[in-house]
C-alpha cells in the first residue's frame, strides 16, 4: 500500500502542538490534547503514571511487537526567585543557552491556573543606561523575566499569584513560509509527534493491517532524560525513537531529508536495525542522511540504559538551530513520514 503525505493537515497539526505550552514537567494539557486525538482515532491506549501515552495497534503477528516514540515535552523554565524588583529569576528546564531565549515573550503559569505574560531579558538591556551589556554573560544571574503587570517589588508580583516553582513557557512563534520552511520553537520533538499522530490516523482510516503489533509511545520527559524508558511491553523487540536530526558544521543532516542516526553521545545505535532503516529508505526512494550526533541522547538510549532488552534506532526530520528558534522544511517532514510508514510495514529483524 502506498502512503500519502497530507502536507497541509500535518503542518496545521504541528502548529496546534507547538502552541500548547509543555515544558518537561508541565505536560498535562498537551497530553490531554493527545489523548483526545487518540480517542477520536479509536485507537486503544493507556496513560502511564508519569503521564505518557502508549497507543497500540494490533498487527498480524501479535507475538513480537515494535515501538515508536516521539516526545511532546519541550524546553522551558521555572521561577527560581521573585526578585526585590518584582522581576523573576529563572532556572532552566531542559538544556539550552540563555541567549537562545533572550528577548523572547513568555507565559508564567501560576498555581491557580492564571497565565501571565512577560519577556525574557538581560537585566542590563537598556542601552541608554547599561554601557557594556553586550559583553556580559547570558546566565541565570543576568537573565530575568520582565512581568507584563504593574509591579515594582516582590510583594506586588506575589500578589498576582506568581511564586517560586511556577512554570514558564516560551512563545513558539510558528511561521510557515511560502518556500516551505517551518520556523518555530519546539519543532523538537513536536514535528515527530505530529508525524506519528498522522501515521496512526492513516493506518486507522485506511484500515492498514500492520505485520506486527505496533506501539506508539508519546513521551513527556525526554528533555530531562527519562521519557520512554518505562512501561515498554515485554513483547517489544525493536524500539525506534523518532526525534530530530542535528544540523551543523560537519553534519550530514539537512532540512530536506530524513536523518538516520548511527551514533550519538550514548553510543552506537543497533547496527543491523540502523542498516535495515537505510535499506528501507533506499528501496522506497526516500531521501535520507546517515549521521552522527555529537551532543545528543534519545528516549531509545534512555530505554537501553533503563535495562530494556530491545534493538534500538533513531531517525527523524532535520532540525536547524536546535533548542533555539528552530527551522525545518516540509520536505524533511515528508521524507520522515515515508520512512515511518515503510518501517511499520516492514518485517522485524
Ligand atoms: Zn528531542
Amino acid at each position: 500500500m502506498s502512503f500519502i503525505f497530507e502536507k497541509e493537515e500535518t503542518i496545521a497539526l504541528l502548529k496546534q502542538l507547538v502552541e500548547i505550552p509543555s515544558p518537561s514537567g508541565y505536560t498535562k494539557e498537551i497530553m490531554d490534547f493527545m489523548e483526545k486525538i487518540l480517542a477520536d482515532l479509536q485507537v486503544t491506549y493507556q496513560r502511564t503514571n508519569k503521564g505518557a501515552l502508549i497507543a497500540t495497534i494490533t498487527g498480524e503477528d501479535d507475538y513480537k511487537h515494535r515501538l515508536l516514540t516521539a516526545h511532546t515535552d519541550t524546553l522551558g523554565a521555572m521561577v527560581k526567585e521573585v526578585k526585590s524588583s518584582g522581576r523573576l529569576k529563572l532556572t532552566m528546564v531542559g538544556g539550552f543557552n540563555w541567549n537562545a531565549v533572550e528577548g523572547e515573550y513568555c507565559t508564567i503559569h501560576t498555581a491557580d491556573g492564571k497565565r501571565i505574560r512577560g519577556t525574557i531579558l538581560m537585566h542590563q538591556t537598556t542601552v541608554h543606561v547599561y554601557k557594556n551589556a553586550s559583553g556580559l554573560p547570558r546566565d541565570e544571574n543576568n537573565i530575568e523575566v520582565r512581568v507584563d503587570e504593574k509591579v515594582t517589588n516582590a510583594k506586588e508580583t506575589r500578589k498576582l499569584g506568581i511564586e517560586v516553582g511556577d512554570f514558564v513557557s516560551f512563545d513558539p512563534r510558528f511561521e510557515e513560509t511560502e518556500s516551505g520552511f517551518i520556523k518555530s520553537r519546539h519543532l523538537d520533538d513536536k514535528a515527530s509527534t505530529a508525524l506519528l499522530l498522522q501515521l496512526i490516523k492513516y493506518i486507522q482510516e485506511n484500515k492498514v493491517t500492520l505485520p506486527n503489533t505496533t506501539h506508539f509511545y508519546i513521551s513527556n520527559n525526554e528533555e530531562i532524560g527519562y521519557g520512554g524508558n518505562s512501561n515498554i511491553p515485554e513483547q517489544v523487540t525493536e524500539y525506534i525513537a523518532v526525534d530530530m536530526g542535528a544540523i551543523g558544521d560537519g553534519q550530514a543532516s539537512d532540512e530536506y531529508t530524513v536523518s538516520i542516526c548511527a551514533k550519538d553521545s550514548s553510543g552506537p545505535y543497533h547496527y543491523e536495525l540502523t542498516r535495515q532503516l537505510v535499506d528501507l529508505a533506499k528501496h522506497e526512494n526516500i531521501d535520507y542522511k546517515l549521521d552522527i550526533y555529537p551532543h545528543y541522547g534519545s528516549d531509545a538510549s534512555a530505554a537501553i540504559r533503563a535495562g530494556f532488552d530491545v534493538k534500538h534506532a533513531l531517525f527523524g526530520p532535520g532540525i536547524e538551530a536546535s533548542h533555539a528558534y528552530e527551522r525545518t522544511h516540509v520536505e524533511s517532514l515528508e521524507q520522515t513520514a515515508k520512512l515511518l510508514f515503510a518501517y511499520v510495514n516492514s518485517k522485524l529483524l
